[in-house]
């Protein structure tokens, strides 16, 4: 449904590009960080910021009469997600502290709080800032379109990236994941869902909050003897509850209980999560059944399949959000369901790796029967770009393809409800963040609308998936913090980070050992 919010500043305008007064003021905080604190526009500095303690304290908490806004976000067309999926033309986003204000007709909102600085978004697309619910920040950014495409089966992990994570020093977790949520902030990702494989989780927690991106933390997770990072079922669930109670549920960074998965995970293990996960509130996440080779471990091992081992163990249920599940069959659809589990969906990896998506992926059934779904782009080297858009592209193609049938209910529209407020409902997040509503938190992404792409402008659903996509992100609000202007980021020095990445890349290539491979032999001819 689209709505005339103010019809004197039509849709139509040319992007009318920076406002003339900036809204941070860089000063350098370490090698690559810059903060805004000396602008007052911090929200480590903002009396809100620190009001975001748990689903109590979000609504309209602080909210009161006399409150002002820092900022309008004004004449953009403001995709809402809202219950109704309200698109407001040319309307206006009204932010205090860290929290959506209100969301209205721009000349409106300039009525009621005239003087107010602007953000000027004529011409322009706003969308809730999204959600990727599944992303490594370490192991693979450093490695980079390292690992080839056509390694049999299991190689990529065993022969690289088990290899590529042992060999991080903190120093290269901390750059990996700087890099990681460049790229996601890039691409209009403001919340991100750490896979589980992280070595220095406090350096990683450290690195999102300097690039200002909303995400989870979580620690490697597994008790297979021998492996790199192991450990018996009692310490490793040690690790992970130390890691819940410095990141606790309401920061900008919050530890969940995060398992490698697959069938690296004693039944000791699994349990003892679960149980964490229900006793602290802080949410679950482990990878399960991308291929085959989960239900084929799972069956010789169990006698069960993955999911029907889960549930026989008591650890299915809405705390847990299982990256993949692709392979499943009915029974293992059903529990999912029935137990409102979450499944995170990473369509780019199964095709790179050639896992079997296209034969056996149940998710558009799952997003048909009212699921909890979310998007993720797994890994640097299964999946590579961090570009959600693109990602919510392929899973309605996907959904239509696979089924041979264009009227699948997973379209552009529920692609990007997968990428925002049905993403932050299966990653537990729905009452904090996913849409523009007053009290959420203003997480918000303004897409350019000058490329190729949005000319001549048509539906804003099917422009944003089947024809846009990350480059059109020009600026992003994380917590009303200008985390990205003009499409650079503006908490980060991009180039010192790209020069440092590249050293480190080439030290750890080196020093974990794995196999160099070129698909072209490359000539030096300078
Ligand atoms: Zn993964």
């Amino acid at each position: 449904m689209v709505r005339d919010a103010d019809s004197s500043e039509p849709s139509a305008r040319t992007d009318a590009g920076s406002p003339d007064a900036p809204l941070w003021s860089p000063g350098t905080t370490g090698p690559h960080g810059r903060s805004d604190a000396a602008s007052g526009t911090d929200p480590e500095a903002s009396g809100l910021h620190g009001s975001a303690a748990g689903p109590e304290a979000v609504g309209l908490h602080g909210f009161g009469p006399g409150l002002r806004p820092d900022l309008l976000v004004t004449g953009g067309d403001v995709v809402t997600m809202n219950a109704r999926r309200e698109v407001l033309a040319g309307g206006a986003v009204a932010i205090a502290g860290d929290r959506v204000l209100d969301v209205g007709a721009t000349s409106e909102l300039r009525n009621r709080w005239p003087g107010t600085p602007e953000l000027d978004a004529r011409g322009c697309v706003v969308t809730p800032g999204m959600i990727n619910a599944h992303q490594h920040q370490t192991g693979d950014p450093l490695a980079r379109a390292q690992i080839p495409d056509d390694l049999p089966p299991g190689a990529s992990i065993d022969t690289w990236a088990i290899p590529l994570h042992a060999a991080h020093t903190a120093a290269d977790d901390a750059l990996s994941a700087l890099l990681t949520c460049v790229e996601n902030l890039r691409n209009g990702v403001t919340t991100l869902v750490e896979a589980g494989t992280v070595a220095h989780p406090h350096r990683v927690a450290h690195a999102m909050h300097t690039a200002g991106i909303r995400g989870t933390i979580g620690t490697w997770g597994w008790d297979v003897p021998g492996a790199p990072f192991a450990a018996p079922a009692p310490q490793v669930l040690d690790r992970i509850c130390e890691l819940i109670e410095t990141y606790p549920a309401g920061g900008q960074v919050e530890g969940w209980v995060t398992l490698v998965g697959h069938g690296l995970a004693s039944d000791e293990l699994l349990m003892g999560a679960a149980e964490l996960a229900r006793s602290t509130g802080a949410p679950m996440t482990m990878h399960l059944s991308p291929s085959q080779s989960d239900p084929e471990h799972y069956l010789k091992t169990t006698g069960r399949r993955p999911v029907t081992h889960l549930e026989h163990l008591g650890v299915l249920g809405p705390h847990l959000l299982l990256a993949h599940a692709v392979w499943l069959d009915d029974t293992e659809t059903d529990a999912l369901l029935r137990s409102r589990t979450a499944v995170a969906y990473c369509p780019w990896a199964y095709l790179r790796l050639g896992q079997g998506v296209t034969r056996a992926g149940r998710h558009a059934e799952i997003f048909e029967r009212g699921g909890r779904l979310a998007l993720g782009t797994d890994s640097g080297n299964a999946g590579d770009s961090s570009d959600i858009l693109r990602t919510a592209a392929l899973a309605a193609g996907l959904a239509k393809d696979m089924r041979v049938d264009p009227t699948v209910g997973l379209g552009a529209a529920g692609a990007l409800e997968l990428a925002t407020i049905r993403g932050a409902e299966a990653i537990g997040m729905a009452d904090r963040i996913g849409s523009l509503e007053p009290g959420k938190y203003a997480d918000l992404v303004v897409h350019s609308t000058t490329g190729p792409q949005w000319a001549p402008r048509g539906d804003i659903a099917h422009q944003l998936v089947w024809s846009s996509d990350g480059r059109s992100v020009r600026d992003v609000l994380v917590g009303g913090r200008a985390v990205v202007r003009d499409h650079l980021c503006t908490t980060v020095d991009e180039t010192a980070l790209h020069t440092d990445a590249a050293q480190a890349a080439t030290d750890l290539l080196t020093r974990s050992g794995v196999p160099a491979r070129s698909s072209w032999p490359v000539i030096p001819a300078q």
